[in-house]
């Protein structure tokens, strides 16, 4: 059985029989990997913890014929130790692990600047360096647009007017991928509320200045949200149970 060695974090895991659980973890090296860590709900585990989502390991793994199997695991960092203990860090956790378990869909492909992406929010979080909600929704914006989807909030994505001032009552279309001017607006976009422009411009450049300034914007939230089911094909349901 060749074995491999990799760093990753657990996005999720699963029960499987008895005492087993099915671990899908983020490595450096190897993209998303599946595994079985064998044991690990008995009280007395080797793993302990440290297969739980949210933790940074050191893994070494069995590569088998159906399954992977975990054979060892180190943390790096505990990561959920302080996460789980504060709420809005712990929802802000689940919707950047469910987004990057999204975004990542094929397992063994490396996506090393989105583990990197990954590992930073994480520990933002573990820190309680910045509100959750401004980390998850940061984390959220700039792993899409890493994947392609990067919202266009310089200047109108139908006429190219750029600028603020070219923009009085600039509208936001998240189909058309960004903001939309007063005369080219189509009926889908909505209005941006004050500072909300500047919010999202904060959140996909990861300007903590802005973000620590005040609390998100209820808009800012939604269009977060909206861009991520919308280019994810799917609600992250992790940012739903906010509402
Ligand atoms: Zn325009």
């Amino acid at each position: 059985m060749p074995l491999y060695r990799d760093e990753g974090v657990v996005l999720r895991t699963a029960k499987l029989g008895e005492a087993d659980r099915i671990v899908w973890l983020f490595t450096r090296r190897h993209g998303k990997v599946r595994a079985v860590a064998k044991g690990v709900r008995r009280a007395r585990s080797r793993f302990g913890a440290r297969l739980e989502p949210f933790m940074r390991a050191d893994v070494l793994i069995n590569t088998g014929r159906s399954l992977d199997v975990v054979s060892q695991a180190e943390t790096i960092a505990a990561y959920a130790d302080r996460i789980v203990a504060d709420y809005a860090s712990y929802t802000a956790a689940s919707a950047i692990v469910e987004t990057a378990d999204r975004i990542v869909a094929a397992e063994r492909e490396p996506a090393a600047d989105q583990y990197r992406l990954l590992i930073a929010a994480l520990a933002a979080l573990s820190r309680g360096m910045h509100r959750g909600e401004a980390v998850g929704d940061s984390y959220v914006l700039r792993a899409l647009a890493l994947a392609g989807w990067s919202p266009r909030l310089a200047s109108c994505v139908v006429c190219g007017r750029a600028g603020d001032r070219a923009l009085p009552g600039a509208y936001f279309s998240v189909p058309a991928g960004g903001l939309m001017c007063a005369v080219d607006h189509t009926p889908e976009s909505r209005l941006l509320q004050p500072g909300v422009l500047d919010q999202l411009r904060a959140l996909v450049d990861g300007d903590w200045e802005v973000l620590d300034a005040g609390e998100l914007d209820p808009q800012t939230r939604h269009i977060v949200e909206e861009w991520g089911a919308y280019y994810l094909e799917r609600p992250i349901r992790s940012l739903r149970l906010l509402d």
